[in-house]
């Protein structure tokens, strides 16, 4: 029998100490230890950070994972914030993860569903660090934390509080660095998250080699050749059509009607573009925008 945990705001959850072997997707780890040229290897260890030192760069396949699923992976956001740096290389290293501008105290969230396999102070610089293993495969890290909520081998859902923001370990500044690693591989997180708009970017994920590059830029950069490799392309380009202002100097006697009949628009369509009504009196020698 486990130990029952409880929670501030919920009811319970059980603590299991019963061996676990740390595989929450078997498919996915029958594809990584069975399928690839390299048999990766994924640890369930409470006291280490990432044990194994698979390269995925060296990745045969690309493994479709979904991380908005009904059932056990309902996406929410770690913490909604502005982002003070992103993924890339930083200071000589590789920045491996993202951080979120946060006040010391404010609530950090479980982003999917999963079990708590590290949860306590780490002296490599992530301070207050957790660690959640989820059922997509996939890991999230969540560093600089104040408070930690949960235990190792704790079952969490989405959305749960998990940690409070902070300033613990390597950190200039309250803020919460946010990983997502994939076999103990960090990977940008900004290839699922949105994290402008808060919002996931897509339910699906193709885990493929070139995501394992540091600083890789989000896959929409890349161009996937035929002989199995990517190159970085440029972003795409949103083409945003412009409207070419064009203004009028009102004369004296100009009503709206004529002006609007002379320029192919309408008194509506003027009077919203200038913020006027169509019985404002026109001063000869102002400037009206036509279009
Ligand atoms: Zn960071």
């Amino acid at each position: 029998m486990g130990k029952i945990i409880v929670y501030s705001n919920k009811t319970w959850a059980l603590y299991n100490p019963f061996k676990f072997d740390g595989i929450m997707n078997a498919r996915i780890h029958k594809i990584m230890t069975e399928e690839q040229d390299f048999p990766y290897s994924l640890t369930w260890n409470n006291d280490v950070c990432f044990g194994t030192k698979n390269d995925l760069s060296k990745l045969k396949d690309t493994i479709w994972l979904c991380v908005n699923d009904e059932k056990y992976q309902d996406f929410h956001m770690p913490r909604k914030g502005i982002v003070t740096s992103r993924y890339k290389f930083r200071d000589g290293r590789n920045h491996n993860g993202i951080d979120i501008g946060l006040n010391i105290g404010d609530t950090v969230y479980a982003t999917w569903s999963g079990k708590v396999r590290y949860a306590k102070f780490n002296n490599g610089g992530f301070g207050n660090l957790i660690i959640l293993r989820h059922f997509n495969g996939l890991e999230t890290y969540h560093a600089h934390l104040s408070k930690i909520l949960v235990y190792p081998d704790q079952d969490v859902k989405s959305g749960d509080p998990i940690g409070l923001g902070g300033n613990t370990g390597h950190s200039f500044g309250p803020h919460l660095h946010f990983e997502v690693r994939f076999y103990d591989q960090p990977m940008n997180p900004e290839e699922i998250i949105d994290f402008d708009k808060k919002v996931l970017k897509d339910e699906n994920l193709y885990v493929h080699a070139g995501l394992f590059r540091p600083g890789a830029k989000p896959t929409d950069y890349y161009e996937n050749k035929p002989d199995g490799t990517t190159t970085a392309t440029k972003p795409p380009v949103v083409k945003v059509k412009t409207v070419q202002k064009k203004y009028y100097q009102v004369k004296s006697g100009d009503t709206l009607t004529e002006i609007a009949s002379r320029n192919q628009t309408t008194v509506s369509k003027l009077c919203e573009l200038n913020g006027i009504k169509p019985s404002s009196v026109l001063q000869a020698g102002k400037s009206l925008r036509i279009k």
